[in-house]
């Protein structure tokens, strides 16, 4: 049996799947995502500011 600190997420843009404790974060007033890489965040971020325009 794994630990909890062995467990994996998907990444919120590609889905990739990848281990939690090594996914980055974006945090917004009632949620957390998960991101691989800076790149999935950054496009996560600009998809993110088009949808309030
Ligand atoms: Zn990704």
């Amino acid at each position: 049996m794994k630990k909890d600190k062995e467990e994996k997420i998907a990444c919120h843009v590609c889905q990739k799947m990848i281990p939690k404790a090594a996914a980055l974060h974006a945090e917004g007033q009632e949620y957390v995502l998960h991101f691989c890489n800076l790149e999935c965040l950054d496009y996560w971020k600009n998809q993110h500011n088009k949808e309030k325009t």
